[in-house]
């Protein structure tokens, strides 16, 4: 790394990265190995729950194209949510920004995306399949990859460089320009930093974040949210002085990693693999992976690279406008092009991640006594799709009016739904699955007391309490309402 050395980038940035984290924790029990019928499972539920759904599905589906469902929409809003005030809204020196998909072709080119965007392809010349060279297990003879075919060939084409961009035609006659949508968002930054820097006046260090949706076709998507050809970024660009990046890259990979520990994600779960030089992407001089451990082993979840000036240089150099800083200085004003650290993280991965690391199931007494296994999501209360759901013991009058009327003072303050139809043991049962913190029960001495059963999902543990009572711990503060918890208990005392 040019500010520092590369030996010290390496040694610095992975010490202060281990004083968080073990550098090869091992795989929780339950997760090593990959216990595969758990994962089969796990989103088993996410699609029969309408978290994720198969896109355009009347039509026999689009390959590896997922939409979301209105839960799945609203977990995803809820992160993306919480990113943006976390990196941006709280952040003095950070502000926002929304640029579109389409750019001018130019900025691919000085961006290097045209050349350079490319994955190793390669093909099975028995099967026929195609794969990314890098993502094959390795076979014994030829190159070195094993297709995974019933017949384990190793025999492969050549890898060649495959360009990732999708293109689009950009206006309405056939010889209009064939354009990319954008593969990542940050280049919609850099090309927007001389009109940040004119508008704003920022001091540096300064960051620009932005959310939004990238494109790329993936040779081999896959691993449901894992890797999608048309997908959301959530990323930073923090522009400082060259002579900073060392310390602000750190500061970003301790600040991405503790982000995520405060999401909930275990420890055990995340490990950082760092790249240096020619192991980095072509733009940057150094990265480091926060790796997840998903269902299929560890994968990528947010790359924090320090991008030097690669790209402000390349597009001040290809658009001829100047993108240095005037800095005043007791000496005098000078002009820096200031280096980008990118902590660049995917908003369905970190969804993928969120669902994996809060899946549990567990053996419980169901109403009548028998052992039966109840699958759930622990999603922290704030980010759950829905907050509290409100379950009339029976789909009677005045029952179903009360629940209503309930729900309706509630949900100017929480998220909140009415569930009216099946037993109310599947109707928990169907709230732990999408990882609804608490149900309250409307039953039949609900009318003459005023009173309803309060279910916390992590423990069971219920209690009746009076409706306003509800209402006041709502609104009084969430924090006491959040925190509520029981002993362990069997399920449903009241049906
Ligand atoms: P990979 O090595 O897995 O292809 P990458 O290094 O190309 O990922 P980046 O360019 O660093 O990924 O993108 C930043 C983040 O965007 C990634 O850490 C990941 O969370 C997300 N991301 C990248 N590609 C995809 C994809 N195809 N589908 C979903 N999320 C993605």
């Amino acid at each position: 790394c040019p500010p520092c050395g590369e030996k010290q980038m390496r040694v610095v940035g992975w010490r202060r990265v281990a004083s968080t984290l073990s550098p090869s924790p091992p795989a929780p029990q339950s997760q090593a190995g990959g216990d595969a019928a758990r994962w089969a499972r796990m989103y088993e539920v996410v699609r029969r729950r309408g978290l994720v759904l198969p896109n355009s599905e009347v039509y026999g589906g689009l390959a590896s194209a997922l939409d979301f469902g209105p839960l799945g929409a609203q977990l995803k809003k809820n992160l993306r949510d919480r990113w943006w005030r976390d990196f941006v809204e709280r952040r003095r020196n950070c502000m926002g920004l929304e640029s579109s998909v389409l750019m001018n072709r130019a900025v691919w080119e000085a961006a290097g995306h045209l050349s350079s965007f490319t994955d190793p392809l390669v093909e099975c010349k028995l099967c026929h399949a195609r794969f990314r060279a890098d993502h094959l297990e390795q076979g014994s003879g030829g190159q070195g990859y094993m297709c995974p075919c019933p017949q384990k060939n190793t025999d492969f084409s050549e890898p060649k460089e495959f360009n990732m961009l999708f293109q689009t035609r950009y206006g309405c006659t056939e010889d209009s320009p064939m354009i990319p949508l954008r593969p990542e968002t940050a280049q919609g930054i850099f090309t927007q930093f001389p009109a940040i820097v004119r508008n704003h006046r920022p001091r540096l260090p300064f960051g620009v974040g932005q959310v939004g949706k990238s494109f790329r076709n993936e040779i081999s998507p896959g691993h449901m949210l894992f890797r999608m050809r048309e997908f959301e970024q959530m990323e930073l660009e923090f522009f400082c002085k060259p002579e900073e990046a060392t310390h602000w890259y750190q500061y970003w990979v301790q600040e991405s990693l503790q982000w995520l520990l405060d999401l909930g994600i275990p420890s055990e779960m995340l490990r950082c693999e760092e790249a240096v030089g020619e192991e980095a992407a072509h733009y940057a001089a150094c990265s480091t992976d926060i790796e997840f451990l998903f269902s299929f082993g560890w994968g990528e979840l947010w790359g924090i690279a320090n991008r030097t000036d690669f790209d402000l240089r390349a597009h001040m150099l290809a658009s001829g406008k100047d993108f240095s800083m005037r800095e005043l200085q007791e000496s005098g004003s000078t002009h820096t092009l200031p280096y980008c650290i990118e902590p660049a993280l995917g908003l369905d991965r970190l969804m993928l991640a969120l669902l994996s690391a809060t899946y549990t199931e567990e053996e419980v007494l169901s109403a009548d006594g028998q052992p039966t296994t109840r699958s759930l999501f622990r999603l922290p209360v704030d980010l759950a799709p829905i907050q509290m759901a409100v379950l009339p013991l029976s789909k009677k009058e005045p029952l179903v009016s009360i629940a209503d009327s309930f729900a309706d003072r509630l949900c100017s303050q929480i998220r909140c739904e009415v569930d009216v139809t099946q037993s109310i043991g599947k109707r928990y049962r169907r709230q732990d699955e999408v990882g609804t913190p608490f149900c309250v029960t409307v039953d039949f001495e609900t009318p003459h007391d005023g009173c309803v059963t309060i279910r916390y999902r992590d423990s069971m543990f219920q209690v009746r309490m009076p409706m306003d009572q509800v209402v006041d711990i709502v609104s009084d503060s969430n924090a006491t309402l959040w925190d509520f918890q029981g002993p362990q208990s069997t399920e449903c005392s009241t049906g």
